[in-house]
C-alpha cells in the first residue's frame, strides 16, 4: 500500500466538506487533457497528481502536455509535476486515461494499492466483475464493486469502466427506447470524428478530404459492450440484454463528435410520436440530477430535417448531451434516426467525471492518508 492507509469517510463531498483529490494517469493525452480541463473548478474534486510515461515524467504538467483544447491549461495543473506509474500518489482515486497497452496492469496496481479507479480504456470493461457505466443507464451495476474486490482481494481499491466512445451515446439512446418499448435489434454505421484515436491518430494525408472505412477493434466493441450495459447485474455476474446487433465504424474527417446512423426494431408497437416522445421526456433520478455533471434530460431531440450535424450540436449539454434527429419510419426495421454525441466528452472524459462524482455521492471514496497520518499534495515543480 505505499505507505499509505485508507480511512472512510464523509461520503458528501459538497456541503462544506474538503474535496476528493483526484490524479489523473494518462493526463497528456488527449482525454487525459479534457479531464484536467474538466476537473478546474469542480466543485466535488481538485487535481494533485498528474502522471503519464517516461516520455513525461519529471516535467512540468505544462511542459509535457502538448495541449489541445481551446481553453489555456487550468493554472492549477500548469505545475504539478508529471509522475510515473507508480501506485503511490497524493490522490483519493485515479481516473484513468491511459493508453491501452499499459492501461490494464497499471489500473490493476493502483486498485490493489487501494485507489478507486475510474477508467476510460478498454482493458478491463467486459471483465466479469468490472462495472460497465452509464449512471443514467445502468447505476445497478456498481453492486457489482464487493464482489470485484472480494474476488481480487482489493482492500478499498476497485476499477469501474465507462464505455467506448461510440457506444457511450448509442447506448444513452437507446436506454429510454428499451424501458418504453423493448428493443429486438439494432442496426449502427457510425461517422467517427478523428479525435477519437488520440493523438496524433489518423495520419492527415488518409484523412484530409477521405473517410476511412476500418476503425481497429471498433464494430466488435459495439457489437458487444451494450449488451453488458443494458443487461443486468443479477448479484453474482451481467447477464447481457440479448439484442441483436450490427455495426459499421468509419473515421472521418470531423475533428469533435461521432455522429451514428441508426435503425432498430422494437419488441412493442409504437408511433414515431410515441418514440419521440419516449427520448424526449427521459429523465434522470434525483440522485443523477443532483450530480454536478449530470443533465436531468440527458436526450436532446431536434426536428429540423438537418440536423444534428458535429459543427453545430456537438457541445449541446456542455457536450454530455446525445442529440437526436431524423426520427422516421424504417422499411426494414421499425425506426431510423441519427444521433450525434462528443466523443471525448460524453464519450471519454465526462462520462468518467460522471462515473466518480456518482461514486463519490455513494461513498464509494475514502480519504488516503499517509503514513503520518497527513494529506500531503504534489508538489509544484522548481522553476
Ligand atoms: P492518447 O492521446 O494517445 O494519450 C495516451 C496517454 O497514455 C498519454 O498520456 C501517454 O503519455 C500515456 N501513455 C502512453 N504510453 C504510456 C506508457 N508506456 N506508460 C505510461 N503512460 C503512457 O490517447 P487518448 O485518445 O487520450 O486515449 C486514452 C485512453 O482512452 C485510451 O485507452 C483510449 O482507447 C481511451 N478512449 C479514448 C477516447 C477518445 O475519444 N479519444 C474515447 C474513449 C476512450 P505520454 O504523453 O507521456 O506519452
Amino acid at each position: 500500500m505505499s505507505g499509505h492507509s485508507s480511512e472512510r469517510a464523509n461520503p458528501a463531498p459538497h456541503g462544506g466538506a474538503k474535496k476528493w483529490r483526484a490524479g489523473v494517469l494518462g493526463a497528456t493525452g488527449i482525454v487525459g487533457q479534457r479531464l484536467v480541463q474538466l476537473l478546474a473548478d469542480h466543485p466535488w474534486f481538485e487535481l494533485t497528481e498528474v502522471a503519464a510515461s517516461e516520455r513525461s515524467s519529471g516535467k512540468s504538467y505544462a511542459e509535457a502536455a502538448r495541449w489541445h483544447l481551446d481553453t489555456p491549461i487550468p493554472a492549477a495543473a500548469r505545475d504539478l509535476v508529471v509522475k510515473g506509474l507508480d501506485p503511490s500518489l497524493e490522490c483519493d482515486f485515479v481516473f484513468s486515461a491511459l493508453d491501452s497497452s499499459v492501461a490494464g496492469s497499471a489500473e490493476e496496481d493502483f486498485a490493489r494499492a487501494g485507489y478507486p479507479v475510474v477508467s476510460n480504456s478498454k482493458n478491463h470493461r467486459m471483465d466479469p466483475d468490472v462495472p460497465l457505466l452509464i449512471p443514467e443507464v445502468n447505476a445497478a451495476h456498481l453492486d457489482a464493486i464487493p464482489v470485484q474486490q472480494k474476488h481480487r482481494g482489493y482492500d478499498s481499491g476497485f476499477i469501474v469502466t465507462n464505455p467506448n466512445c461510440s457506444t457511450a451515446g448509442l447506448v444513452l439512446v437507446l436506454k429510454p427506447l428499451a424501458d418504453a418499448f423493448g428493443l429486438e435489434k439494432i442496426f449502427v454505421v457510425t461517422l467517427q470524428a478523428v479525435s477519437g484515436a488520440g493523438y496524433p491518430g489518423v495520419a492527415s494525408m488518409d484523412i484530409h478530404g477521405n473517410v476511412v472505412p476500418f476503425i481497429s477493434g471498433e464494430e466488435e466493441k459495439m457489437e458487444a459492450e451494450p449488451q453488458k450495459l443494458l443487461g443486468k447485474w443479477d448479484g453474482s455476474r451481467f447477464v447481457d440484454a440479448g439484442l441483436g446487433l450490427s455495426a459499421h465504424c468509419n473515421r472521418v474527417p470531423v475533428l469533435d463528435g461521432h455522429l451514428e446512423c441508426v435503425s432498430l426494431s422494437l419488441k412493442k408497437i409504437a408511433s414515431l410520436g410515441e418514440v419521440r416522445e419516449a427520448l424526449r421526456t427521459f429523465e434522470v433520478s434525483p440522485e443523477l440530477a443532483s450530480l454536478p455533471s449530470a443533465l436531468r434530460h440527458p436526450v436532446v431531440v431536434l426536428d429540423e430535417q438537418d440536423r444534428p450535424q458535429p459543427r453545430r450540436d456537438v457541445n449541446a449539454g456542455n457536450g454530455m448531451a446525445a442529440v437526436v434527429g431524423r426520427v422516421r419510419e424504417c422499411p426494414l426495421l421499425d425506426v431510423k434516426l441519427t444521433l450525434l454525441s462528443h466523443n471525448l466528452v460524453r464519450g471519454a472524459a465526462g462520462a468518467a467525471l460522471l462515473n466518480a462524482e456518482l461514486l463519490a455521492a455513494r461513498g464509494f471514496f475514502h480519504r488516503r492518508v499517509n503514513a503520518e497520518g497527513e494529506q500531503s499534495l504534489a508538489e509544484p515543480v522548481s522553476r
